[in-house]
């Protein structure tokens, strides 16, 4: 892949940059900047290498038209914050406006373009389609840069098409990502330690089969401890079960036992009667109430988790251990987290919710070696699967520039 080192001088050149910039709002203000704040260094380093740049993003899911409750204007105003210097806001995207203002940026100028999902081609599973909207943002600039990790794992014109028809490069947080997740698939450091919780088993199928063959340690919390443990034949009361999943539960025990994968399951619950902040108890994993569910791992669990943790060189971590956002479920993923913190290697939080949980309870992201931007992008990695916008970015991008 091209850096943007590799792209040569960019002075007067203008930079398409495409960026996630997909921040929780409440009405125009900005909850959690944290993505606009991870965009920066890259647009800055383009900025100050003399380029032109015009920042393409999305914001939430506008449906293929304009809407106003959509508009990247606080993004622009932030982002503006951030860099310390005025960015102009396109009030389209690849329109009359955008034009004017993408031919009259100078040298160092930053502009973004107004949602790149106000238009129906950005999505469009029709190639054609998706392809005429390339066209149209290709038009506006001389060079790409991807950098948009959040949507990397999307076909989509402003992540794909556009890197077929323009000199391509990768952006720096792109490229951090992508070493940290490599560094977990192709060579971790050993003990490696995968935590997986969240809500369903389901939802982490491809993780685990992916993963069970190369982790040492696998530690299962979460909603989705239910399931392993009626699978070996458990009463889990009222608790999260996919009983269509036993099955597979069963297999993973089975697979994890073969190869020598060390599977832990909690062996006590906090559990609660309902599904309410109140009544909770700590109950053996092997004798939940039938009238009660579980909603945290125990605190011997808990202890025990903290422990194979801190002894690992290698941690990845996706899904919560239990309903943090409730104060007495919150004590298994927050030792989790502060194990997490104390790993001589590598710890990486992966998944929307877990990074949204060790801020909640109080850790700072610097307190771990690395906390993924893109939730999805990096599970789909971690599942082994090919991520459009970084394949394309690998083949060789129009006009020779790979050199
Ligand atoms: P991520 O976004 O990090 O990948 P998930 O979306 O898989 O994580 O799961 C997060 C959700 O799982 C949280 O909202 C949490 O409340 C829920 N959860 C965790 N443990 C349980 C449980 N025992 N029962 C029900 N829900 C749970
Ligand atoms: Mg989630």
């Amino acid at each position: 892949m091209t850096t943007i080192q590799g792209l040569g001088d960019l002075r007067g050149k203008r930079v398409l940059v495409r960026s996630d910039l997909n921040v929780p709002l409440d009405g125009s203000t900005i909850t959690d900047d944290g993505r606009v704040r991870a965009s920066v260094p890259t647009i800055k380093a383009l900025s100050d290498a003399g380029a032109r740049v015009l920042v393409t993003a999305h914001l939430g899911r506008p449906d293929g038209t304009p809407d106003e409750k959509y508009s990247l204007a606080p993004v622009a105003a932030r982002l503006a914050e951030l860099l310390g210097s005025p960015v102009q806001l396109a009030s389209d995207t690849v329109g009359p406006d955008a034009q004017r203002i993408a031919s009259g940026l100078e040298d160092g100028q930053v502009a973004v373009l107004e949602n790149v999902r106000f238009n129906v081609g950005e999505t469009s599973k029709d190639d054609a389609v998706r392809g005429a909207f390339a066209d149209e943002l290709a038009a506006l600039a001389d060079v790409f840069v991807s950098d948009g990790f959040g949507v990397v794992h999307r076909k989509q014109a402003s992540v794909y098409d556009i890197a077929t028809r323009l000199p391509a490069a990768v952006g720096g947080l792109v490229e951090a990502e992508v070493t940290v997740l490599k560094r977990l698939t192709e060579s971790p450091e050993r003990p490696y330690t995968v935590v997986l919780g969240g809500s369903k088993v389901s939802d982490k199928l491809g993780v685990i089969d992916n993963l069970l063959d190369k982790a040492d340690n696998l530690l299962i919390g979460g909603g989705m401890v239910f399931t392993f443990l009626k699978a070996q034949g458990h009463e889990v009361g009222k608790s999260l079960l996919e009983e269509d999943q036993l099955d597979i539960a069963r297999g993973y025990i089975e697979q994890a036992k073969a190869q020598g994968v060390t599977l832990l399951l909690p062996t006590d619950i906090v559990v609660a009667p309902e599904f309410k902040d109140e009544g909770a108890s700590v109950v053996a994993a092997d004798a939940i109430p039938t009238d009660q569910l579980g909603l945290d791992i125990g605190p011997d669990s808990a202890a025990a988790f903290a422990e194979v943790i801190r002894g690992s060189r290698t941690v990845f971590w996706n899904g919560p251990m239990g309903v943090f956002e409730m104060a007495s479920f919150a004590a298994g993923t927050k030792a989790v987290a502060q194990a997490l913190t104390q790993v001589d290697g590598l710890s990486v939080v992966g998944g929307g919710d877990s990074a949204a949980a060790v801020r909640q309870l109080g850790f700072a992201d610097d307190q771990f070696g690395h906390i993924s931007t893109g939730g999805g992008a990096s599970l789909e990695y971690l599942e082994g699967k090919t991520l459009p916008g970084l394949t394309v970015l690998a083949s060789p991008s129009p006009e020779g520039t790979d050199a």
